[in-house]
């Protein structure tokens, strides 16, 4: 049966207490997968109760000036009302955006979204999610608590962050992980090591870089490789515009991710399901191996590379950091950033009351078993964003995901159909 609830909302910051009783759908997360599923929600019915700070991660764990690696196209947070699209975002600022997408445009994208389907959401932390007499409870770090039949937690990637065994006595200070490092001037005329070679270790390498930071690039890979610049397919949809677009899309979904024998696998969750296990593997590694977007070879043409070496110690030595590495050879350094990604484990969603946590089936590396609609082994928990990938595959690890991820949350929710 089809739910249509508007649920009061409290006014974020205001310190007003909020209605009580038991709400229908608690979201937590305000970065795109919550926003989105938001919008999804909002357009079948519900008005869920919305927790989290605004594009937190965006803000607060990548680097200013960083370009998204994601194109346009594959840049909307998405929503069944078309005014919120990015193209309609570019409308109401009146100004085209720039390809490819600056990340300051797509915050304010974000910000303005969240503004259109949750202006008054909850921005406190959450600490803990337990469940008792058959609804969620939601306890927030002031201690408040509220409850709710249904959550769907999109808390993102920054708590997978993965930080190598060797590092592991060496202070964040020393040797930061990426997500921990925005502010690039503190590193000017300092000698910075960038551990990893994927997109984000080359685009903080060339940062740094820029930002004055004597920079070296530790890749444990034979050599640096670059995405060149997809020309076949910008042709294709310069000749493909206006009505013909819908087609095009079908022919090459405009989720950025594969080639035109990948794409169209990678970008549906049914069709990436009919896959066999393995291949199913090899879509989502494919969209996680290490690869830097073109635009960024000539702006590290200056920077130091050394390939094929791994470290094997890092030892403080006053206010430096002593690498030695594979090859022999030592490095001296004022830090080390860990660009070494995130690493899928459902141990890590401490928020979950460890009663909640262990119910959870999960794979055998970490990954929590989701049915299609991303719901749990526990009814009534739907998780979203970059640890479904392994349920409707690599989409979700971006945000062209969300096109996924919220007409199925909003289908299980209502028991309808949604459309997309
Ligand atoms: C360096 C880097 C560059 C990237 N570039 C791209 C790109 O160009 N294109 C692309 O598509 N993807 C990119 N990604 C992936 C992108 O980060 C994710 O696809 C996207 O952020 C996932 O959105 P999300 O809503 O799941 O989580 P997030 O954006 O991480 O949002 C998490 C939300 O949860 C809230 N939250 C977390 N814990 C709590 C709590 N305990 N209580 C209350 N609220 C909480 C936060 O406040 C925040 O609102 C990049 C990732 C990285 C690391």
């Amino acid at each position: 049966m089809p739910l249509a609830i508007r649920e009061t909302q409290r006014r974020s910051g205001s310190g007003q207490s909020q209605s009580t009783g038991t709400k229908e759908v608690v979201i937590v997360g305000a970065g795109p997968y919550g926003l989105s599923s938001t919008a999804y929600l909002q357009d079948a019915g519900i008005d869920p109760y919305v927790i989290g700070k605004p594009m937190a991660f965006w803000k607060q764990s990548m680097p200013g000036r960083m370009l998204l690696r994601s194109r346009i196209e594959a840049s909307n947070i998405a929503a069944p009302q078309k005014h919120l699209s990015l193209a309609a975002y570019q409308r109401t600022i009146g100004r085209k955006l720039q390809e490819p997408l600056p990340i300051e445009d797509f915050i304010a994208y974000g910000d303005w979204f969240q503004g259109q389907v949750a202006p008054n959401l909850d921005e406190r932390q959450v600490s803990r999610i337990a469940f008792s007499d058959d609804s969620f409870e939601i306890t927030f770090e002031d201690g408040e608590q509220i409850r709710s039949k249904r959550v769907i937690l999109a808390v993102g990637i920054g708590l997978f962050s993965f930080r190598p065994e060797q590092f592991s006595s060496i202070s964040r200070e020393l040797a930061p992980h990426s997500s921990e490092v925005t502010d690039l001037s503190r590193c000017r005329g300092k000698r910075v090591a960038v551990l990893g070679t994927g997109q984000s270790a080359l685009e903080y390498a060339a940062l740094l870089h820029e930002n004055g930071a004597d920079v070296v690039i530790l890749s444990r890979s034979s050599e640096i490789k670059f995405r060149p610049f997809a020309w076949r397919k910008h042709l294709f949809r310069q000749l493909t515009r206006g009505p013909l677009m819908g087609l095009s899309h079908r022919i090459i979904p405009p989720t950025d991710l594969g080639d035109i024998r990948t794409a169209r696998k990678m970008a549906n969750p049914d069709l990436f399901k009919r896959q066999a296990p393995e291949v199913q593997e090899q879509l989502i590694r494919a969209c996680t191996r290490p690869i830097g977007a073109y635009w960024l070879a000539p702006r590290l043409q200056d920077v130091q590379i050394k390939t094929t070496v791994s470290v094997t110690n890092a030892e403080v030595s006053g206010p430096t950091l002593k690498l030695a590495l594979t090859d022999g050879t030592n490095e001296e350094v004022d830090m080390v950033l860990l660009a070494t990604g995130y690493k899928i484990d459902i141990a890590r969603y401490k928020i979950l009351d460890s009663s909640i946590r262990q119910r959870i089936e999960q794979t055998a590396d970490g990954y929590p078993v989701l049915s299609m609609n991303l719901e749990t082994s526990i009814p009534g928990l739907y998780l979203a964003g970059v640890v479904a990938e392994k349920a409707l595959g690599p989409t979700l690890r971006f945000v062209t995901g969300t096109s996924n991820a919220g007409p199925r949350l909003a289908a299980a929710i209502t028991g309808q159909p949604v459309c997309s």
